[in-house]
């Protein structure tokens, strides 16, 4: 059941993170307007079953007025509020609660401020001088720790001898060529099942300006321009969406067998095989690939 709806409020980014599954940077487009958000909120009231609104991006911080007046709007419409941000604008203490407050009197509820060596190094960063200053302002709030992947000791449920890959990062998106070179590999027959989404049920999915409904990130359900929230999941059928389907019965290795898609012997893990088989299919499913951008190509 649909409970969360994320915002991606922009795709642009100050940063240009290499496990970004976005593809996000300085020079990505694509940034609701503030009428855009009310309908999608209106769209999200109308399913009956989303409680949850989260603004994340890209970086929301850009946008400072649009995403101080959406997370008014959600809050006001009963919604729990959440924010996700690099929150590159926390120079000093004092000053991160000069952007944290307006965010806090608007109704935000929850705060996740990136904190790891892909955003800022060192003990004093602007994520931990945020959450600083949100403990101080009394607002929920809670670190992202991603690191590089490396290669760490098997642990209590691995097979035993098999090199594990720590760190947190996901090899979709720009992850999948910037962090996979030298890591060890699986046959990619092994793949047979999404980890990370539930592609049969979502239980939340991001939304980005052009309409698109991500089930994962540049998996789209339909566009929200051209049929409402509400309709689109009462009227999903995984089985009969042209790459949740196959996903569904048999991971990023059936995509792959369903199509006959060229691939290599072996891939880092399932996201690594799907982004790149689904890359291969952008131009059969343009609807439902979507968009291109965060394929790392232009559109
Ligand atoms: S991971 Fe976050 S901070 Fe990094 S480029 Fe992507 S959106 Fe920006
Ligand atoms: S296997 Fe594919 S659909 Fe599942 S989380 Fe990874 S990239 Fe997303």
């Amino acid at each position: 059941m649909l409970q969360e709806i994320h915002f991606l409020l922009t795709y642009t980014c100050n940063y240009e993170c290499d496990h970004c599954f976005l593809y996000c940077s300085p020079r990505s487009q694509g940034t609701f307007t503030l009428a855009q958000v009310g309908r999608v909120l209106a769209q999200a009231r109308e399913t009956g079953t989303v409680k949850g609104v989260c603004f994340e991006g890209g970086e929301p911080l850009l946008f400072f007025p649009l995403l101080v007046h959406s997370v008014k709007a959600a809050h006001e419409m009963g919604f729990r509020v959440g924010l996700v941000t690099n929150a590159y604008l926390a120079t000093c203490p004092e000053d991160a609660q000069l952007w944290l407050r307006p965010l806090m009197e608007a109704g935000v509820d929850y705060l996740s401020m990136s904190d790891d060596s892909f955003h800022a190094e060192g003990e004093d960063n602007p994520a931990r001088r945020a959450l600083a200053a949100a403990q101080k302002l009394g607002v929920g709030s809670g670190a992202i720790c991603i690191s590089p992947p490396a290669l760490s000791a098997p642990g209590e449920g691995v097979e035993k001898g098999a090199p594990v890959i720590g760190g947190g990062a996901m090899f979709r998106g720009r992850a999948a060529e910037k962090l996979t070179q030298g890591l060890p590999l699986k046959d990619w027959r092994e793949l047979v099942e999404c980890p990370h989404e539930e592609l049969a049920d979502p239980g939340r999915v991001h939304l980005d300006c052009f309409g698109n409904v991500h089930i994962c990130q540049g998996i789209s359900m339909g566009n929200l321009w051209e049929r409402p929230l509400a309709e689109m999941v009462r009227d999903y059928r995984p089985q009969e969406h042209p790459v949740c389907g196959p996903l569904s019965r048999g991971g990023p290795a059936e995509l792959v067998r369903q199509y006959d898609l060229p691939h290599e012997d072996a891939y880092v893990d399932e996201c690594h095989l799907c982004f790149l088989a689904r890359k291969t299919l952008l131009d059969s499913y343009p609807g439902h690939l979507t968009p291109r951008q965060v394929y790392g190509l232009e559109d």
